[in-house]
């Protein structure tokens, strides 16, 4: 049987990087199992390029047609498109009976200063309501020691939060109906132009990632309540050169991907560490 990883925006930047490591990393570690890698993208033409061009390059030894021990499949995923979530876990279910670990890495961010209430809900609809959505689909696939890795971001720090706020967020009660309802409050105070008044930052972006960064702390509590063994992380990759952050960035997105591969394989570390943490640069931090 193989193992099964599931990567979002696997098209481009460090989520490309993040499928291109993985590969490389488990190939490199003498498994006992092969790996299958699904590169998912919302453009079917911009993911099968990329997977077209990620099989170019690893084609030497690595692919299990070429004897290697790493399969690397192309499937469309849109975080906004729920029936596109549905599919994908159709074909896993059929394909494969299940998935070792999924990879939450899609995002968007508006450049410049834009910000209105249409800038939040458009931000929230990808980075938080699609990422919750794609967890709540594919949870059910996760097999026992699977992991749900959140690409969440340092700029939605719970420092940019007022502190009324940042005990909400960090509740130890607070549930996914509960996360929902803050988030709706940042919106509804963006649309009355009260959100500094009542603690909250300016940042669509920002408070999306709060939210990514919340919701896995939650989905990791219910994980060890279910006693499963599946742990859920959010980490931040750095500041890395994409589209997304631009060619000032200090990273590759190769180093990028660093953090998100090591939770993904490590097998000393992580499955011992506390569930629903935020990492960054391979070690729990603060979010
Ligand atoms: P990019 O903009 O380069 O890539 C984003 C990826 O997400 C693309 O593949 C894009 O697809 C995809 N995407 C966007 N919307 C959707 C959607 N609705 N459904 C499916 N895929 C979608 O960004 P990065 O590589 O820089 O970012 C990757 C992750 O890292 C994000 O979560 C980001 O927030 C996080 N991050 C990045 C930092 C940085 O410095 N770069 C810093 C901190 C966090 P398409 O090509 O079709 O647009």
């Amino acid at each position: 049987m193989s193992k099964v990883f599931l990567v979002t925006g696997g098209n481009k930047g460090i989520g490309y990087a993040i499928v291109r490591n993985l590969a490389l990393n488990y190939a490199n570690s003498s498994p006992s199992q092969p790996l299958t890698i699904l590169l998912t993208a919302r453009n079917p033409t911009l993911g099968q390029n990329s997977a077209d061009k990620l099989r170019d390059e690893l084609k030497p030894n690595i692919l299990v047609d070429d004897g290697g021990n790493v399969d690397l499949k192309f499937l469309k995923l849109d975080l906004v498109d729920e029936q596109s979530i549905k599919d994908v876990k159709e074909v896993i279910e059929k394909d494969y009976g299940g998935l070792d670990v999924l990879i939450n890495n899609a995002a968007i961010a508006f450049k410049g200063n834009a910000f209105d209430v249409n800038v939040v809900r458009t931000t929230f609809a990808t980075n938080f309501y699609g990422t919750l959505n794609v967890c709540n689909i594919l949870y059910p696939l996760i097999r026992p020691n699977g992991r749900i890795i959140n690409i969440s971001s340092r700029a939605g720090r719970s420092s940019n939060l007022s502190s009324t706020l940042k005990q909400e967020f960090s509740k130890e009660d607070l549930d996914i109906e509960g996360l929902t309802k803050l988030l709706k409050r940042f919106e509804d105070a963006v649309e009355r132009d009260k959100y500094l008044e009542e603690g909250w930052p300016r940042q669509a972006y920002g408070v999306s990632k709060i939210g990514v960064t919340t919701m896995s702390r939650i989905l990791g509590r219910r994980a060890d309540k279910e006693g499963n063994n599946i742990k859920v992380f959010a980490c931040c990759p750095g500041w890395v050169k994409t589209d997304m952050a631009g060619d000032k960035a200090s990273l590759t997105p190769d180093q990028g991907a660093e953090t998100p591969v090591f939770l993904s394989l490590d097998e000393t570390v992580v499955p011992k560490s506390p569930n629903g943490t935020f990492w960054f640069d391979k070690q729990i931090g603060a979010w």
